[in-house]
């Protein structure tokens, strides 16, 4: 079972977060993570700074050779712990968004395809026999 946080809230309450796995307090209350929690709160929250983090530190993705290096380079750097979970989080998601924009182009590029082969077919058919 999850231990709750030993630390004390604002209000004077027993704060009722789950302690983190390695501490017995919550992220906001743990000693040890409070100059992260105000660093955290500067930049703006976790979620952009991470993907600021993490677009810096993506390389070339122009093509998919490239998005499917850095996406394995991100895996063996999770497993070794030279990159946070969170940062890989936010590297899976920026990838995500990089493929949904491969999508679209590749469908509006199929569109244009299609349009000039039904207007070659139309042409061949307006030719006489
Ligand atoms: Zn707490």
């Amino acid at each position: 079972m999850q231990r709750l946080c030993s630390g004390v809230t604002r209000a004077g309450e027993r704060c009722k977060s789950f302690a983190l796995a390695d501490s017995t307090f919550c992220i906001t209350h743990d000693p040890a993570r409070v100059t992260d929690i105000a660093e955290y709160r500067k930049r703006g929250g976790a979620g952009r700074s991470h993907v600021n983090r993490a677009r810096k530190s993506i390389g070339d993705l122009r093509n998919l050779a490239g998005l499917q290096a850095t996406l394995l380079q991100a895996i063996e750097d999770v497993k070794t712990g030279a990159l946070e979970p969170p940062m890989a989080t936010a590297i899976a998601t920026l990838a995500r968004a990089l493929v949904a924009v491969a999508g679209v182009n590749a469908m509006v590029s199929f569109e244009a395809q299609i349009a000039a082969m039904a207007a070659q077919i139309h042409e061949l058919e307006r030719r006489p026999a």
